[in-house]
């Protein structure tokens, strides 16, 4: 049996060496301890509800560098509330201090590496803390994993529960998955369906080909040209237009 201080209380706490999660007896704080030392989980409380978490999907799949009409069409699947489990270490980087958060539970889930914690916002994750249902994923990535890799010294490292939104949808007969951070309203994904360029592209090359034409109209005829042109100009920012309402 090994013995740390809780950092909450300051009570001695007794462990099995090799156990990693431990709750102080005395005000039932959970405790993380790793080789570095014993720490808090936190817990970031979710800002989002299932329909905001829906909404900001919505107006993320609106946005001009999605697929058209993929907020109207996305077929919404699944949808879970999660604590993802990451670590936070507070480091002495030449004297100015930096935060550094990295997964501590392995997924393929988008955008995990970039979350940011809000200031302010971290409780401790204790037995009073209202989980509200969100399914709690298991941390199996150790902390060492990270210590050799980190810049400057260590101030403080703790793991904490970052509350994500997943869902899953499918559009065009395809599935896709998005992160909403519950607490930023930050949306990640690694693949969605994109808006087609190619429309763009042949209207741009239409017109690039109308004006080298008219270049050499213009050595022969400068009004023939010029007239030509004005034209190759309106034709260009209809079928833009065209383009963006319709493609
Ligand atoms: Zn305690």
């Amino acid at each position: 049996m090994a013995q740390i201080r809780c950092p909450k209380c300051a009570a001695p706490v007794e462990f099995d060496a090799g156990t990693r999660f431990v709750k102080c007896s005395y005000c039932d704080s959970q405790i993380y301890i790793d080789r570095s030392g014993a720490g808090f989980y936190y817990a970031i409380p979710f800002k989002l509800s299932e329909g905001d978490a829906i909404g900001t999907f919505k107006r993320w799949a609106g946005g001009s560098t999605k697929a058209k009409d993929l907020d109207r069409l996305a077929q919404i699947g699944k949808v879970k509330k999660r604590y993802f489990p990451v670590y936070l270490f507070r480091r002495d980087v030449d004297g100015k201090e930096e935060v550094i958060i990295e997964p501590a539970g392995s997924t393929i889930l988008p955008g995990l590496h970039q979350l940011k914690v809000p200031g302010g916002d971290l409780k401790i994750f204790d037995a009073t803390f209202d989980t509200n249902g969100a399914e709690m994923v298991k941390p199996d990535i150790d902390m060492t994993h990270y210590l050799s890799s980190l810049p400057g010294t260590a101030k403080e490292q703790s793991l904490v529960f970052f509350p994500i939104w997943t869902i899953d949808y499918t559009f065009g007969g395809k599935d896709y998955q998005v992160v909403v951070d519950a607490s930023s309203s930050e949306v990640f994904a690694s693949i969605f369906p994109a808006r087609g360029s190619t429309a763009y592209l042949a209207v741009a090359i239409l017109g690039f080909l109308a004006f080298v034409a008219e270049g050499l109209v213009a050595t022969m005829n400068l009004f023939l040209a010029l007239v030509l042109m004005g034209i190759t100009v309106v034709a260009v920012l209809a079928s833009s237009l065209f383009v963006a309402r319709r493609l």
